[in-house]
Parts: structure tokens; sequence; C-alpha cells
């Protein structure tokens, strides 16, 4: 029993003093990546995270989905989904949750970092103080955690900044930036009128809702906005673009306020605001007898924290901009890449008459370089997720959290980097020592887009490869569906530089027509936008079942992805395959509104944004391939491949694939003289071009259908070596117990997926 007699001195809570190589502040998903990434890399890690979940605007707790470069599927950007830490948790989380179940997002993300024994967690623990050994170097973060009363001083040698709001940078004394800047700045033609338009992004409180078996009344608290000043005054529940009153889950995005004011120090005052809007907007939908169909809905949810857009962006050697997304510039130090749109909001938010938000496209993904994640300022501290050095307009863009998550990983690899070689954090961007960086994140599976010169060391280099077969396409078979045309449909397929060759499709057509056939390229080799015509043909068709010939004259200018493009013709069907095949997608001229595509993009003045066309494709079970014999076939999968440091689909499919039939297909490696291995990572597709929202979008497949899910390796002497069953990851590590020394492996590889061969982006053997 403790019975503590009283003390005329107050009483101190209890105070830990602890050592970390690397401290990261925030445990959103920037920060989650960043520590482990760090941690991977044998660093002691500290992960503080004032909130009981990770995740921050991903977790339970805000809800909202996790998306980056993929977009929903909904712009030009093919198979660019993001790499390495966060493809792992996001390829986990939809195995496990392809219902997008918020609360079991929030168990992945815990499960990930506490399986890692080099982070320490420190959960419901805010970080509110930072002590300096001199004006740019950090040396500890001070933190309080309300459960266990204690009091934390975390020491660390470097730092990460991914708290959202930039507590440790501003308390650390880093230039920062608040609001839009002018567009003369950086030369950005989107840069808003700050008086009209406004320069900040608010905050969005969700609430979710489901139906019962029996009616439900509502009455709404005393703070809610009325229902007739909903109805007046909040004209987005008069567009259904917008609004459904039978919507559950987190749609209304557009609950937004708080861009006037300041979005660090009013959060309480927006968050009541937001309430009664919330509240208010259901009243609106339970009682003022419009909508008769939400008499059985009630609301199973309401956010009690608002999630953030947007407040302090921290300054470094480089700030992006608006023409570093748009025309996909350059960098010597890119290290991620971005391809969310650039997405600005007027600053009144719900109560704008405005557009709720404003998305304008690239015509692919950009590169960011690494100097947008360190500031200028502080030597041991990086700047993750919404933080880093953008202006407001790239901002819009770059702010997006599988985006923010591949950067957290830059982030906890370059501190790994910075730490074994006592380098400031600024050391890594001279540019004979980024390579170090590029290559490791290019070894863990990240993708830095435009930069192919990398090698990454591996045994593979040495050894002679072959395997069991090669795919050869010669047809997508005739085996699927007839659809009409009723969205003009291409085929993509991957070229080479030279003569087309000639496809053989199947139309059925209700009477005598003609199809207008475009072969098209994208302008920028590594781009996936069909913007340079080569040659159009207008077929004639007759009625009925037919084999039609298409048979181009244009000569393809380099080896690429071409668009066969079939126009829209609602007199015609076109013959599809159920066969799909690694790096082999239909996209059809369509629209998606969730981001602002309407088949099109026209911007209606300058401002800086090009115009081209959305062709995109349909999630499955739909998108399968338009069936065509091609002749000669595409010799594009090649086994040489698999020595490539690309591990995905840009300019062609970069992946072996073995031949329909060869379903327990291998790969032998030879080495003239016996090496030493002790690791061996493959890189499965486990389909770049699937967007994988976290949280309540939901998916058709919990396990990616193209993924190599049996793994059989053996050593010269047949020894099995290791054995993989049941698969799903892209990047498959196998360490072996014992170091071995052979000079033959043989890897045997398997799929159960019918009607999709058997293939391999990329195998390491260290
Ligand atoms: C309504 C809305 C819609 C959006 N739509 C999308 C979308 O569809 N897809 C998408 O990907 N992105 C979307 N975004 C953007 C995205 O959510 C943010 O830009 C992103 O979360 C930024 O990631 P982050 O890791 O920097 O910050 P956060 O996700 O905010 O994470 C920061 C974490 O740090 C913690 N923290 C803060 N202060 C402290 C402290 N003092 N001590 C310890 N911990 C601290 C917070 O609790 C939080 O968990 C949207 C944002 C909003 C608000």
């Amino acid at each position: 029993m403790i019975n503590e007699k009283s003390s005329n001195e107050t009483r101190s809570v209890k105070r830990i003093e602890l050592e970390f190589d690397f401290v990261v502040v925030g445990g959103g998903i920037a920060g989650v990546c960043a520590a482990i990434a760090a941690a991977r890399s044998g660093n002691s890690v500290c992960l503080v995270q004032d909130r009981p979940v990770l995740g921050g605007n991903g977790s339970s707790e805000v809800r909202l989905w996790m998306l980056g470069a993929t977009s929903h599927m909904g712009n030009n950007n093919r198979w660019a989904r993001e790499g390495g830490i966060i493809d792992e948790i996001l390829v986990e989380n939809t195995f496990r949750n392809k219902e997008g179940n918020p609360v079991i997002f929030d168990m992945v993300l815990i499960d990930k970092v506490l399986s890692e024994k080099n982070i320490s967690l420190f959960l419901n623990t805010m970080v509110y103080n930072v002590i300096k050994k001199d004006s740019r170097n950090v040396t500890a973060v001070i933190a309080y955690n309300s459960q266990n009363e204690t009091e934390y001083i975390f020491n660390g040698k470097y730092f990460c900044d991914a708290s959202g709001d930039g507590i440790l940078a501003y308390l650390a004394g880093a230039t920062y930036r608040i609001g839009a800047e002018d567009n003369e700045e950086f030369d950005e033609k989107f840069a808003p009128d700050k008086d009209v338009y406004g320069e900040k992004l608010g905050h969005t409180l969700f609430f979710y809702t489901k139906n019962t078996p029996n009616p439900v009344s509502f009455i709404a608290p005393e703070f809610a906005l009325t229902k007739e000043f909903v109805e007046k005054e909040i004209y987005r529940v008069k567009n259904p673009n917008y609004f459904n009153p039978m919507a559950i889950g987190c749609k209304y995005w557009w609950i937004e306020y708080g861009g006037r004011l300041d979005t660090i120090h009013d959060t309480e005052e927006i968050k009541y605001k937001l309430w009664g809007v919330a509240y208010g907007i259901w009243d609106y939908i339970k009682n003022s007898g419009k909508f008769p169909e939400a008499e059985t809905m009630t609301l199973e949810w309401v956010g009690l924290f608002p999630g953030k857009r947007e407040s302090r962006r921290f300054v470094g050697p480089y700030m992006i901009s608006q023409r570093d997304v748009i025309e996909q510039r350059n960098h010597y130090d890119a290290v991620t890449f971005g391809g969310w749109s650039i997405d600005l909001h007027p600053s009144d938010g719900v109560f704008s008459s405005k557009n709720a938000c404003n998305q304008w496209h690239s015509k692919g993904i950009y590169q960011i370089p690494y100097r947008c994640f360190i500031t200028n300022d502080l030597d041991n501290v990086f700047i993750a997720g919404r933080l880093i050095s953008a202006t407001h307009v790239a901002f819009g863009s770059t702010r997006v959290m599988a985006t923010s998550a591949a950067g957290g990983e830059v982030i906890g690899s370059a501190a790994s980097i910075c730490i074994k070689n006592n380098w400031r954090s600024a050391d890594l961007m001279e540019p004979e020592k980024i390579c170090i960086l590029q290559k490791e994140l290019i070894a863990n599976g990240n993708y830095i887009p435009q930069l192919q010169t990398l090698e990454i060391e591996s045994l593979l280099s040495k050894a002679k490869i072959t395997t069991t077969s090669v795919l050869r396409l010669s047809e997508i078979p005739f085996d699927g569906e007839w659809k009409v045309l009723s969205q003009s449909a291409a085929q993509m397929l991957p070229v080479e530089k030279g003569k087309f060759p000639k496809l053989t499709v199947k139309v059925n057509a209700v009477k005598k027509t003609e199809v207008e056939v475009q072969l098209r390229i994208s302008s920028k080799q590594f781009n996936h936008t069909p913007d340079t015509i080569l040659e159009i043909q207008n077929i004639d068709i007759k009625q009925g079942k037919q084999e039609i010939e298409v048979k181009f004259n244009s000569t393809i200018p380099h080896n690429c992805y071409a668009f066969v493009c079939f126009m829209k013709n609602e007199d015609i069907e076109l013959k599809f395959s159920s066969y799909r095949i690694s790096g082999i997608l239909s996209v059809f001229n369509k629209v998606v509104p969730a981001v602002s595509n309407w088949g099109k993009q026209t911007p209606t003045e300058d401002i800086g944004i090009e115009e081209f066309e959305f062709w995109c494709p349909e999630r499955r079970p739909e998108g399968q391939n338009i069936a065509m014999k091609i002749s000669p076939a595409l010799a594009a999968f090649e086994t040489s491949n698999l020595t490539s440091a690309i591990n995905r689909p840009v300019e062609k499919p970069n992946i072996w694939i073995a031949d329909f039939h060869d379903k327990k297909a291998g790969i032998t490696l030879d080495w003239t003289e016996a090496v030493s291995i002790h690791k061996i990572t493959l890189f499965a597709d486990t389909d770049f071009d699937h967007p994988m929202e976290s949280v309540q979008w939901g998916h058709f497949d919990n396990r990616m259908p193209f993924c190599v899910d049996e793994i059989l390796v053996y050593d010269e002497n047949d020894n099995l070596l290791a054995n993989v069953q049941k698969n799903h990851r892209t990047r498959i590590e196998i360490n072996l117990v014992q170091e071995i020394q052979t000079n033959k492996l043989t890897l045997q590889l398997s799929n159960s997926s019918e009607h999709i061969p058997v293939s391999l982006f990329g195998l390491h053997i260290i």
C-alpha cells in the first residue's frame, strides 16, 4: 500500500530520459514510414505520436483514404502506386481488409510498427518542447503522456518532423511559410487570388452513417446549424456531385472550414464550427422532410478531431513549385514522386459558392527532390508529409498521404546514411552522395521516375540467366465479353521502335457503319497520356460479327506504349478477353468525377496547366483487355527484364513473363564459379496500377491476381532452400538460414490465377 504524507512542496511528474539514433515526431503515415525505414537499417528509433492510434488523417480518428499518384485510377498516371514501405502497408491492408474498415487499417499499421524491434513507440505522447545544442542542431524533444503521467526527454542524433503542423521544426527555429506565394515568385500561374479565393485549405470533420431496420429519429444539438440555414447557405447540398443523403461513410470531404483562420491556433474553434455544420447537415437530411429514404438511417460516428489539410510549410534548399509538377521537371536529387492533381480549395470552404476543389492534373508523375525534405536552418532535422519545402500550389499535390509516406521512407533512409557517415542532412544533397540514397531506395522497392541509370548491386549481374519460357504475345485470347463501344476504348501495347504490328480484332455491328481507329503515343516516352496521334483510320464495318484487320502505316519513333484507340460508336460491340497480362491494360476515355476528370482537362484561362484527354482503366472485375491477334508477336517480356532496377512498367513493361501455358515457370541462374548467397529478394507484380485506397473504398480482390504466390528455390544439388506459399506481397525477401555456396540457383514460380501468366519484375541476390 502507498500512503504518502502531504507535502508543502509541489510534486513533479515522473520523468524519463532516453537516447535514440533517430527520433520521429508524429505518427501519421509519413512518420510511420520514416521510422520503419530507419529502424530496418539498424538504427534505434523513437516514434512519438500524440494520439492513441497511428496514421494521422488516415487513422480511424479521421478516416481519410490514403492516396497518391494513382489518383483513384482517374488520371493518366499508369502503374503509379508508390513502392517501398507504403506499398507493403497498402498491399497488406488490401489483403486483410479489402472492405476498407478503418479499424482494421489501424490494426495493420500498429502491427507493422510493433513488429519492428528497433522502434520504440510512444502513443498518447505529445511533443511540446525542443532542446538545441547550437543554432543548427536539435539534441532532444520533450513530450508528455497524460495517460501515464510521464514526461519524456527523447535525445536523438537526427530528428524527423512528421507532425503535420511542424511543432518540432517550428520550435527549433526553422524558416517556414503559411499561405500562398504570389504568382511571380515561382512563376506559378495557378497561384490563387488571395482575397477572392483565399490562400489556405481548411479542416474537415467527417461523419459515418448506417442503415438500420427501423425508423430512427434525430434531435439536433443547439450548436448545429439550422436545417434552413443549411438549405439556404450550403449550396453543395443541392449538387448531386457532392451530396447524397444515403451516402455511408466519409463522403463529405467538402465540409471544410477554417481556411481564413489560423489553422493551428484556431483549430478548436474550427472544430466546434465543423461539428455545427456536420450535425446541421444531418438534421437537414433527417428532419427537412426532403429525404424520406433516410428515415431508417442513423449516425454511427462523428469525427472528434478535424482532419487538417494545411498550415506551416518549411523552407528547404529547393521549394518544389507548380512548374516542377506540370512540366515534370528533372532534378539531379530526385528521390521520390508525386502524381495527385494540384488540388486547391476555396478558403471559405463549405460556405463558399465556388467548386469545393479546383484540381488540375499533370500528364504524368513528377519527381520530388531530396532538397525538399530538409530545412535551410537545421542540420539534423528532416521535414516530412505536408510540411515539405513546397509552394502552396505544389503542396496542393504533394500533400496526399501515399506521396507523404514515400517521402517518409526517403527521410528514414537518408537519416540512416547520415548517421552512418556522420553527415549533416544537407551533405547528402551533394551530387556525388545523393546516389547512395537513390540506390538504397530503389533496392528497397521504391521508384524514382526518369532515373534509370543506377545499377543495384546484385550477384545477378554475374549470372547467366535462363527461364523456362518467355511470353511472345501473338494473341490476347478472344474468350471475353462483347462490349458496346459506348465510350472510346484503347488497348495499350508495349511496342518497339519501327513498324507497328498488324492487329486483328472482332467486332459485332447492329448495322453497317465504320469505326475510327487511332494510333496514339505519349509525347513524353515515360508518360501514358495518349496526346500524340500518329494515324487515324476509318474502317468499314458490315452488319453482324466479323474480324477486322488494323494495319497502321506509321512508324513508332521509340520503344513505348502505343494506344490503339477505337473511338466511340454505339452501333458496335468489341470482343474482350478474360486474359490479364502484367504490363498490358485497356483504357477508356472516361469520366471520373472523384478527381475532376471530365474526360478531358480543359483549363478555361491561362493558369499554366495543360489541356489533354484522360484515358483510364476500369477497376476489376471490369477492365478486360481488348481481344486481338498481334503480328508479329510482341516481344517485350524478356528474361533480361529481371535484371532491370525498374520494377514497374514505364515506357515498357520491365517484367519477365512466362508463356501462358508455363504455369510452373522456372528461372535458372548459373555462375561460372560458386558464389556466396544469403539473401534472395524477388519483386512480384502486385499491380502498381491499382490505387489501393486504405479505407472505405473497398476492393474487388484481396490478393493481386498477377502476383506469384508459390516460390520454390533450389541449389545446384536440387536441395530445397526456400519454400514460399500463398505469397501476396510485392517484395519477397528470402533470408537463408545459413549463407550458402553454390554455382546454380533454380527458382520455380507459380501463380494460381487462371488466365494470368506467371511473371516477375526483378530479382536481387546478395
Ligand atoms: C478532409 C481531407 C481530405 C483529404 N483527402 C485526402 C485523400 O483523399 N487522400 C490522401 O492521401 N490525402 C488526403 N488529404 C491530405 C492528407 O490527409 C494530409 O495531407 C496528410 O495526412 C499529411 O500527412 P502527415 O503525415 O504530414 O500528417 P498527418 O496525417 O496529420 O499526421 C501527423 C501526425 O502527427 C501527430 N502529431 C501532431 N502534433 C504532434 C505532437 N506535438 N507530438 C506528437 N505527435 C503529433 C498527429 O496526431 C498526427 O497523427 C486530405 C486531408 C483532409 C483534411
